[in-house]
């Protein structure tokens, strides 16, 4: 049975359906059990948040802020024990674990102690008119396996600062990190405020499409983002849907400072082994500094060492699972197949655990699979241009558009191709870069909706105009 807990209204209970195993991707072997909850669970955890939100969304926001810095201190007096459950769940390095702690209390700090107070935006002898921002009510959130800890904490924390009350559901590839958060949280909070249910993707249907639910903040794939859509119209649940991405970045001709450049983008690009939403997934070079550019990074690649992330000087884990592995190889074998070169990396490691190390490909046609799909893991194709526009238009020419990224030493011009590209953050001389006072959001089929700063928080209340004649 599994030692760990669902939370509903305050109460640490067992899943009433069958524990599900959870794997550790470095090896294969079952890590934990863990709890999957009932349709009867659902309702009560329903129940239990729609009671907590009468009184937690009746605090003032100062008040709220107060808990949720004792939730901040709770995640630091754990931070070792969180990381290495992210590392076990996920496959990440440790010292990447530490990071995903460590900046995971930060956020909760900063973005509670954001305001939105009351806007006026007429004070005349007719009437005063004062925009106010008022909570939903029960929201639900859905996370992803990449970055667990982090991505649950970009959720529940914006809504539980702005007076909602949440149920969350992690993804069943990595749900003990976020197990453990809300446990910690319900050591400091009212109970009921923070509910949490783990189990497969027909719970996260139920919850998208329960009565009770007023929304669902999601991030994840696009065609589970589609899914909720639908799911979610019953009652006209608000969505923030934070979807897939396939980042270009675009070296501009006769680009100086190129080992800064280059590896900057290789750490954009293979960050969390690539299986991060903003990650730069293509690149484009242009012809004169293509095999400059090509060779650099394969030296950056061949400085990782690959294995699992808990020994000592590891700096890149496996992939987080089987399913995402054989996406990655089937992907870089039909690229192969159609002429592709395959620099370094290539090929799964024969030894247990979902090793795929680091690998770049050159000599590759735009129109193909490694370029066009959303790969998620440690591989970076590297296109050849002739013209910026080319590459512009290449890169544009998807549909979905998370981030971007333009590298040059003339940062007026790549500012000015980087306002060009179809995507919600265009990054110049740099990539993957999201902080807590930044918004960030996707365009096409990345998302509906922005997280992060005011803008962020906005998301989780409805405006109230109160419109008082004089
Ligand atoms: P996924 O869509 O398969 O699963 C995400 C979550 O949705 C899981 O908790 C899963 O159980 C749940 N789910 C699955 N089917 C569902 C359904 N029909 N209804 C409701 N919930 C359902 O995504 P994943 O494979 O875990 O994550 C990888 C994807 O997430 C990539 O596409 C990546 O780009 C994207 N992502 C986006 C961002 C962003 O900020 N835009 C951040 C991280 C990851």
């Amino acid at each position: 049975m599994s030692k760990y807990n669902l939370i509903i209204n305050g109460e640490k209970v067992a899943g009433e359906n069958a524990d599900f195993e959870v794997i550790n991707p470095a090896d294969e072997s079952v890590y934990e059990l863990c709890p999957s909850a009932s349709d009867k669970q659902l309702d009560l955890a329903v129940e239990g948040a729609n009671e907590a939100f009468k009184s937690w969304s009746a605090l003032s926001s100062k008040q709220r802020e107060e808990f949720l810095n004792k939730v901040a201190d709770k995640i630091e007096e754990n931070s070792e024990e969180l990381a290495k459950i992210i590392v076990q769940e996920q496959g990440k390095p440790l010292f990447l674990a530490n990071v995903e702690v460590g900046a995971g209390s930060a956020w909760v700090r900063y973005t509670s102690s954001l305001e939105l107070g009351v806007k006026t935006i007429e004070d005349s002898d007719e009437r005063q008119v004062q925009i106010h921002r008022k909570p939903l009510g029960v929201i639900a959130s859905i996370t992803p396996w990449n970055w667990p800890f982090m991505i649950a904490i970009w959720h529940i924390i914006p809504a539980l600062k702005t007076g909602n009350t949440m149920i969350c559901k992690p993804s069943s590839n990595t749900p003990l990190s976020t197990l453990k958060l809300v446990e910690l949280m319900n050591e400091v909070l009212p109970k009921g405020v923070i509910n949490i249910l783990s189990g497969g993707s027909s719970l996260g249907a139920k919850m998208s499409s329960h009565e009770g639910i007023r929304k669902v903040v999601f991030t994840g794939s696009t065609q589970t983002g589609k899914y909720i859509m639908k799911d979610a119209a019953n009652n006209l649940k608000r969505l923030t849907l934070e979807l897939g991405g396939n980042d270009a970045g675009i070296i501009l001709p006769n680009c100086e400072n190129l080992d800064e450049y280059t590896a900057k983008i290789f750490q954009g690009a293979f960050l969390n082994m690539g299986q991060t939403c903003a990650a730069l997934k293509r690149l484009y070079v242009h012809e004169d500094q293509y095999d400059e550019v090509c060779e650099k990074l394969v030296n950056l690649a061949n400085n990782e060492k690959v294995g699992n992330g808990l020994e000592e000087g590891v700096t890149f884990g496996p992939v987080q699972n089987q399913e995402q592995l054989n996406l990655v190889i089937d992907l870089v074998e039909d690229a192969r197949a159609k002429g592709a070169k395959v620099l370094c990396g290539g090929h799964r490691l024969d030894q247990k655990g979902y090793f795929y190390p680091p690998t770049i490909v050159s000599d590759i046609d735009n129109s193909l699979r490694l370029v066009q799909e959303e790969q998620f893991g440690p591989v970076l194709p590297v296109i050849k241009y002739s013209t910026v526009e080319e590459a512009l238009a290449m890169a544009n020419d998807c549909e979905v558009g998370l981030g971007g990224s333009v590298w040059s030493h003339d940062k007026q011009k790549a500012s000015e191709i980087a306002l060009k590209l179809e995507c919600g953050t265009a990054w110049v001389n740099n990539h993957a870069e999201v902080l807590p006072h930044i918004p960030f959001g996707g365009c096409k089929l990345s998302g509906i909706g922005t997280e992060f700063g005011e803008e962020g928080l906005q998301e989780f209340t409805q405006i109230q105009i109160m419109n008082l004649a004089k």
